[in-house]
């Protein structure tokens, strides 16, 4: 193999060209990032970032002195792949001709349609979207945050401890039910009303007020006012000075359409991160592997994922898919509330029951396990770093 093209210039995409390194890849390596910046970690974003307690410089997410002898095509979006030409195809009309495609494209923040170009109306997936929100976080205000999940949690969170008023609107009867399964997602989001945060649960938003233009689209000029409320589907009207929208992302690959690479909710990959196109692996946010263990297609939405599945994936496109794969440890990730670690391993939808094995939910200190007909298959923990690390240990034992 002579050049590899990795397309995605953040976690997923680094640690691709890391692996391509360590695994004695000597060849052309080209970085191609739609972002300007260097690759950056995406987690403290809506912590610590927001919070003003670190600076941009601290979300580098290369050592100083890294040198992985790669060109990197950073502010180009790739537009297309060229099965034929084996080409990425980029924005400003140029081609990276390769012998071996990584794609790391990741995730999108979704958006509330009819919000766009209102003044104070954030989504969170970029530095840039966090710079924008914390310097209004910091003017203060009523924040209302559209989504329960966890990057709408940890916003509200944070805006907490800036002493912002802030309310929660989640459209489901509990937040987080999806990962953490309903009784647990009601014991991690009764955090919010520990700290005295508005948890609104069960109601849709209708629209978002503060813009008498708004039923007629955006103007030309795309500049609206600004938003001064959220109005609900039940009738209620939450001012609001700023609001979040945490609905969720979409995986990034539109520029794949027609390229003839797998596409079903991201790119439907092997248990090793193979595409349905010889020399073209994915990995990250963006790829839905098949997880042998759920014997379903998976596509997880986590840092350690990004950060760890790149090694199998170059170790099956360097060796042009002559690999057997081994079994992904079980999808892990954690989130920080209001001073609680939050941590979670496995699949909470294959559980048939959860249990409290230590600690205890009033004082959110828990350690529940999942299991299926007797057999774990998730674990959580709120602030039992130590029993956790042993339980996702016997985890990843027992799938393996
Ligand atoms: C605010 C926030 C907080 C988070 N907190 C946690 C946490 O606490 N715990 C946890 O486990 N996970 C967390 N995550 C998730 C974690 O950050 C992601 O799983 C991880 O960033 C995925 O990495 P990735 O490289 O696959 O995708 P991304 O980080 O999304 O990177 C993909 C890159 O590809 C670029 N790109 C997209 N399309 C193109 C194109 N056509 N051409 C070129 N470039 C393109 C994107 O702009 C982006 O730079 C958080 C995410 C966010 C946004």
């Amino acid at each position: 193999m002579r050049t590899v093209a990795v397309v995605g210039a953040s976690l997923a995409g680094l640690s691709a060209a890391r692996s391509l390194r360590k695994q004695g890849y000597d060849g052309r390596l080209v970085v191609i990032g739609d972002e300007l910046h260097r690759p950056y970690d995406r987690p403290p974003l809506s912590k610590e970032f927001l919070a003003g307690t670190l600076g941009e410089a601290d979300l580098s997410l290369e050592t100083d002195d890294e040198d992985l002898r790669a060109e990197w095509l950073l502010g180009t979006r790739a537009t297309g792949l060229d099965r034929t030409e084996r080409a990425v195809r980029l924005a400003d009309g140029r081609e990276v001709r390769a012998d071996g495609i990584v794609i790391a494209t990741g995730a999108a923040a979704r958006t509330l349609p009819g919000s766009e170009g209102l003044a104070g109306v954030h989504t969170l997936r970029t530095l840039d979207d966090a710079r924008a929100l914390r310097d209004e976080l910091a003017r203060g205000g009523r924040l209302v945050v559209i989504g329960g999940g966890f990057i709408g949690a940890e916003v509200a969170s944070t805006a907490y401890t800036l002493g912002l008023d802030a309310t929660v609107v989640e459209a489901a009867p509990t937040p987080l039910a999806g990962p953490l399964g309903a009784r647990m997602g009601g014991i991690v989001s009764a955090l919010h009303v520990d700290h005295g945060v508005r948890l609104l649960c069960g109601v849709e938003v209708k629209r978002l007020s503060g813009d008498e233009r708004s039923e007629m689209g955006v103007p030309p000029d795309g500049v609206r006012g600004r938003v001064d409320a959220v109005l609900l589907e039940d009738g209620r009207s939450i001012p609001a000075d700023i609001v979040v929208v945490g609905v969720g992302a979409r995986p990034c690959v539109e520029w794949l359409d027609g390229s003839g690479v797998d596409l079903d909710n991201g790119v439907k990959c092997g248990p090793d991160g193979r595409t349905s196109l010889a020399g073209v692996v994915a990995v990250g946010d963006c790829a839905n592997w098949y997880d042998p263990r759920a014997g379903a297609h998976r596509r997880v939405e986590h840092w350690t994922g990004a950060r760890e599945r790149p090694d199998a994936a170059i170790a099956t496109l360097l060796a042009g898919g002559a690999v057997e794969p081994g079994v992904p440890r079980p999808p892990y990730f954690w989130s920080d509330q209001y001073g609680v670690k939050i941590q979670f391993a496995g699949h909470a939808a294959a559980a048939d029951s959860v249990t409290i094995e230590a600690g205890a939910a009033d004082d959110r200190d828990v350690l529940a396990v999942y299991r299926r007909a007797g057999v774990p298959v998730a674990v959580l923990g709120m602030n039992q770093p130590r029993l956790f690390t042993r339980w996702r240990k016997q985890l990843a034992a027992a799938s393996s």
